[in-house]
C-alpha cells in the first residue's frame, strides 16, 4: 500500500468504477484510502444541537487500496514501484514507464 494523500487515482471496481479522484486521507494500517467524491454514502443523522442539524448528509467512506490505481501522467492507471534515488532516498515510480510519481 503505497498510496498517499494527494495522489490522483482511478477506481477499478465497485459502484464508482471508472471514477477518478484525489486521495484525501490515506489509512495505511487499514489498507484503505478515502478518495474525494468516491464511495459517498447518505447518512441519516438526528439533530444533536443547534449547530448540527439532522438530515441526510453525504459521508465519504474509505475504499480498499487494492480497488484503486494511481494515475501516471504518461500512461494512465498504473502500479507503484519503489526505487532508491542518487541520495538513497526511496522514490515512488510508475511500474509501466519507470517515471517518478
Ligand atoms: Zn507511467
Amino acid at each position: 500500500m503505497r498510496l498517499r494523500s494527494g495522489d490522483r487515482v482511478r477506481v477499478l471496481t465497485g459502484k464508482d468504477k471508472g471514477r477518478e479522484g484525489v486521495v484525501s486521507i490515506s489509512l495505511p494500517r487499514k489498507g484503505k484510502v478515502i478518495v474525494e467524491g468516491v464511495n459517498v454514502v447518505k447518512r441519516h443523522t438526528k439533530p444533536r444541537d443547534n449547530s448540527t442539524p439532522g438530515g441526510i448528509v453525504d459521508k465519504l467512506m474509505p475504499v480498499d487500496a487494492s480497488n484503486v490505481a494511481v494515475i501516471c501522467k504518461k500512461c494512465g492507471p498504473t502500479r507503484i514501484g519503489v526505487r532508491a534515488d542518487d541520495f538513497g532516498k526511496r522514490v515512488r515510480v510508475c511500474k509501466k514507464c519507470g517515471g517518478d510519481l
